[in-house]
């Protein structure tokens, strides 16, 4: 069992798109997974081995991404795309991703920074990080999902709030120098729908607004640590009200939320963009990778 008292955790921790995300979406689920680390007592979805296949196929699709961009030809990674037509699919796609590969610039992929904020350290890693020469940047992100969400659910992501808070904090010790919020762009793609890439343009006033609202949610974060550490007994913290996203979560038996396992993917793929589709591509996918 955790010790509350301690701030020797908050200190250690390294908060992350992640994590910020699970605390937003339920305290419940944060304090389970990150502060009393606990083990996974249940499946997340269903049928497993699907579920299992897809993060794989993603997993192999990011190592192939990343191979490329630190320089290894195409015809030498083929071989290992082909195995699967699903992910040959994805590679042909990214390798047709003319925007990309023209992008002038360095490239540091699966890059991660890290700063401080709220005297708490905040780290982002990145699929893509594109220095371009003119002292703007482009943040890439590969989504391996199988069904495109709209861009109002990529607008919610803390994520997208991460990102690029992030890198323009923490740039100044980059090739080039630092960049300003305003020369910073993220950019999601998809390789199951590459005609369709979901930019966000980042700004001045949107780095404050995140600097706000990211500080906002430590300080719930820290405020929930201290009012457990104050009391008798370990508090359990609040459960999410949206009992739908208890379906994708593998603390479900720890909260009497059922259990039963989640649709597996193809079901999610098949179903409307309703938020409960969309709240199991999160809880599925991001856990992965
Ligand atoms: S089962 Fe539901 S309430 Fe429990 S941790 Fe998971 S999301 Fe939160």
């Amino acid at each position: 069992m955790v010790d509350y008292a301690r701030t020797a955790w908050l200190s250690q921790f390294m908060f992350s798109q992640s994590s910020l995300q699970d605390f937003a979406d339920c305290e419940r689920r944060f304090q389970l997974r990150y502060v009393e680390a606990q083990p996974w007592p249940a499946v997340q979805s269903e049928p497993l081995l699907e579920r299992e296949l897809h993060a794989e196929r993603g997993d192999r699709f990011h190592r192939l991404v990343h191979r490329h961009q630190i320089g290894m030809e195409p015809s030498e990674l083929a071989p290992y795309a082909a195995t699967d037509p699903d992910l040959a699919a994805w590679w042909d796609a990214y390798l047709a991703f003319a925007d990309l590969h023209r992008l002038p610039g360095r490239r540091l992929p699966e890059f991660s920074l890290v700063t401080e904020l709220e005297g708490v350290r905040l780290v982002a890693k990145y699929d893509l990080l594109v220095l371009e020469p003119a002292g703007s940047a482009v943040i890439f992100d590969w989504k391996t999902y199988q069904t495109m969400p709209p861009r109002s659910w990529f607008e919610s992501r803390l994520q997208t709030r991460v990102y690029p808070y992030v890198l323009a904090r923490a740039s100044r010790n980059l090739p080039g120098g630092p960049r300003d919020a305003s020369g910073i762009r993220m950019l999601y793609w998809l390789p199951a729908f590459p005609d369709n890439p979901v930019e966000f343009v980042y700004s001045q006033d949107r780095f404050e607004q995140d600097e706000a609202a990211l500080s906002a949610l430590l300080s719930q974060i820290r405020q929930r640590l201290a009012v457990t550490s104050s009391m008798a007994i370990t508090a359990t913290w609040p459960l999410t009200p949206d009992e739908r996203r208890c379906r994708f979560c593998e603390y479900r038996s720890l909260c009497a939320r059922g259990d039963v396992a989640g649709i597996a993917i193809d079901e999610v793929i098949d179903s409307d963009y309703d938020s409960s589709s969309l709240l199991g591509l999160s809880d599925v996918e991001e856990v992965g990778f």
